[in-house]
């Protein structure tokens, strides 16, 4: 099967593309103004497909990410297998719809025992492996995962299955101690580590910084990503510029997380928010800090609305960040695919037909509107979504 495409804008350049046997057979240089934006099928950093599709089940919910944790703690009756599977299941499907082609989820890991979602999330992982990429990051609290007698063993069942290791961390007590043990573990076992860390707007909530001290301590660098670190914005400049230098040196990279973030932050009864919490993105690139963008909290006490759409989260992070999005597709796609260890998707002659077309001249037309026509093509297949599709 071969495919045309015609007046494509690859990074700038308008193109043709011819696609044969599934894989991208000719790029050639074109005139003319393009008529849709080209880039890898998107890889998506952080959701949590656990938690997913809670919200109409959750009621009187506290402002803000407590609010939120308590809301969801009280949700996990619910959590049977069969419930799990159901939205996780439907989380997964979104996800395929819109295009991306791998996805990192969190899940809860709150007490010693092994969650009952970690071997859901792992079934559907199988079942989903022709279509989508699950990678599962166990999210066990700091004070938890940081005891030495719980720690390990959470670690030995996680390397026997297949897992990232990560934890959440804010303001913990004695928190370099606790730390350093999951360093430990991550040496013993060969785990990446994925943290979500300093998710609040406390100017003395320096976690990030920790977790760079000890990434160089325990040589990880490129194997370490940090969720949130929303006290960026808010702590003194010096320091930030400081912690910023030291994540570039150190490898260590930072998923923004701008709807949670949006929603959760400074967030009061009655009252608009003046602090927005997001870190400042622009600044930790410039700084040398690989960024990626996320999803996160998908209809959960955490964000009521979302979806798990990378196109939607470059959109929100572009405004809420004045980012340009031309500069900023890795960030959804060939950077996240790097930071979460899989191989980075390219759009050249050999590579595998698997990339999405988004209608515009440019990205900044591309995204204008949710409703812009999209081609999803992958191993040479087509499947257009949007308004126009028919
Ligand atoms: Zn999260």
């Amino acid at each position: 099967m071969s495919i045309d495409l015609h007046s494509v804008n690859l990074n700038g350049e308008t193109v043709d593309l011819t696609v044969r046997d599934g894989r991208i057979a000719a790029i050639t240089p074109s005139d003319g103004t393009a008529k849709s934006v080209i880039m890898p099928l998107p890889v998506e950093p952080h959701v949590h497909l656990d938690k997913t599709f809670t919200i109409n089940r959750c009621a009187n919910i506290k402002p803000g990410l407590f609010g939120a944790i308590e809301a969801t703690n009280a949700d996990k009756k619910h959590w049977t297998e069969a419930d799990l599977r159901t939205r996780a299941q439907q989380g997964l499907s979104e996800a395929h719809s819109n295009g991306l082609s791998a996805l990192r989820t969190h899940v809860d890991w709150s007490q010693t025992g092994v969650p009952l979602a970690w071997s859901v999330v792992a079934e559907l992982d199988r079942e989903w492996t022709d279509k989508l990429t699950v990678q599962r990051v166990a999210l066990a609290p700091l004070d938890l995962l940081g005891d030495p007698d719980i720690g390990p063993k959470i670690a030995e069942h996680v390397a026997a299955t297949g897992g990232v290791l990560g934890a959440f961390i804010y303001q913990n007590e004695d928190l370099d101690t606790k730390l350093e043990r999951v360093f430990r573990l991550a040496e013993q076992h060969d785990f990446l580590l994925d943290f979500h860390v300093d998710e609040g707007l406390d100017q003395d909530a320096c976690g990030f910084d920790a977790v760079v001290a000890l990434t160089v301590k325990y040589g990880m660098a490129g194997r370490v990503l940090c969720g949130h670190a929303c006290s960026l914005s808010v702590r003194p400049q010096d320091d930030v510029a400081r912690v910023m230098d030291a994540a570039a040196d150190a490898g260590v990279a930072l998923t923004v997380l701008p709807t949670t973030n949006l929603h959760l932050q400074d967030m009061a009864e009655g009252r608009s928010p003046r602090l927005r919490g997001l870190a400042p993105m622009q600044d930790l690139r410039a700084a040398g800090v690989t960024v990626l963008l996320g999803a996160d909290n998908v209809a959960d006490p955490f964000y009521p609305r979302g979806c798990y759409d990378a196109i939607e989260t470059l959109r929100l992070a572009c405004l809420a960040g004045h980012l340009n999005p031309a500069d900023w597709i890795g960030a959804i796609s060939t950077n996240a695919a790097r930071v979460m260890g899989l191989d980075a998707p390219d759009i050249a002659i050999g590579a595998p037909a698997d990339f999405m077309l988004i209608q515009g001249r440019d990205w900044d037309d591309a995204l204008r509107s949710p409703t812009a026509q999209r081609r999803i093509i992958r191993s040479g297949q087509n499947t257009t979504i949007g308004k126009d599709a028919a």
